[in-house]
């Protein structure tokens, strides 16, 4: 699909159709110390973030390491507890359902891993890896599930006999077409997929973003596409947000947001990707000093410490979430 296709496509989405709303999520990490273990301080991994997702969309998240993308993603799903904030699904309180309900929904909320090798059972077989889901959620005849493990297979572009082996046995792209079968298996309608190429080789790596792809389509998926590479995040998503220290800085359609930065960190970010056309320079700007701790994160704007255009109001006053174009939201004092 072409960059103006999904991003006309998705404009024309009606607002009411979020599939996913995540408003104020907030997750705090105890550091605990001393003889009697108490804690002494708390990593703000994930400080505030909103976002909606529209069904059938794909909304890529990056960020440098440690910024909380993959701690965001694993608490929309429930895999962790929120400290604070909520995480609605097709309407329903995620973090408020019960044991069984909350079972039931996980069939729609699936992940893919990154390393497609630690999250594979090393003494399973492929077969049994995919039928797990199935069997948890009740299909209990071995022969159905063995009849859908096949059709997954195919579906994941690898051969019906690979069911009796082991993951030791399958190159990374292999293992991790393995991982989307099994996230595949109940038919979610969420997969957050968590840095799902970063393990793998650059020629591989188009392979699964194809799979992905054509999945999407065939399925009506939905995706949440963490990763900290922003080509590969550009390739997939239809908007796309931007994470520093715990708190999105900048959410927009991908060719907005890669045509258009309007935050710095953005801007920095932007600048050190490589571009194609030998005829176009584009300056990098080098960002000082490192992120600072999520321990202690700084006032104000988080960012200010390492920006170029800091102004004494950024280290008193947390800036605005704001749209500043439609469907355009920054959050930066000076962004225009
Ligand atoms: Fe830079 Fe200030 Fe904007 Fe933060 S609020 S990104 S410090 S200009």
């Amino acid at each position: 699909m072409s960059v103006a296709e999904k991003t006309t496509e998705t404009a024309q989405t009606p607002d009411d159709e979020k599939l996913v709303v995540v408003d104020n999520l907030v997750k705090y990490f105890p550091v605990t110390g001393g003889v009697f273990s108490r804690v002494k301080a708390w990593v703000k991994a994930v400080d505030g973030v909103s976002l909606f997702i529209r069904p059938g969309e794909t909304v890529g998240l990056v960020g440098e390491s440690g910024c909380g993308k993959t701690t965001f993603g694993r608490v929309l799903l429930r895999l962790l507890p929120a400290t604070s904030g909520t995480v609605t699904m097709d309407g329903k309180d995620v973090f408020s359902l019960g044991r069984e309900e909350l079972r039931k929904l996980r069939r729609e909320m699936q992940i893919i891993f990154q390393d497609p090798y630690a999250s594979l059972n090393p003494r399973m077989t492929v077969g049994d890896i995919i039928g797990e889901p199935l069997l948890v959620h009740g299909m209990t005849s071995a022969k159905e599930r063995e009849q859908k493990v096949k059709e997954l297979l195919e579906v994941v572009g690898l051969a019906t006999y690979h069911m009796r082996r082991y993951p030791h046995e399958f190159s990374g792209g292999q293992r991790q077409r393995i991982g989307i079968g099994r996230a595949l298996a109940l038919r979610p309608k969420l997969i957050v997929c968590d840095e799902p190429v970063s393990a793998l080789d650059v020629s591989i790596q188009s392979q699964i973003l194809n799979l992905l792809d054509d999945l999407q389509k065939e399925f009506g998926l939905t995706y949440l596409f963490i990763a900290h590479d922003l080509s590969v995040v550009r390739h997939v998503s239809d908007r796309v947000g931007v994470m520093y220290l715990g708190r999105l800085v900048e959410m927009a359609s991908e060719q907005e947001l890669y045509t258009r930065p309007k935050h710095p960190y953005t801007q920095a970010l932007l600048s050190a990707v490589p571009v194609a056309d030998p005829t176009v320079r584009r300056e990098r700007i080098i960002l000082k000093g490192d992120v600072p701790s999520p321990v202690d994160p700084p006032s104000g704007c988080p960012f200010h410490p390492r920006c170029q255009y800091a102004e004494d109001i950024c280290s008193q006053e947390r800036p605005e979430w704001r749209e500043i174009e439609p469907l355009h939201y920054v959050a930066c004092h000076l962004a225009k």
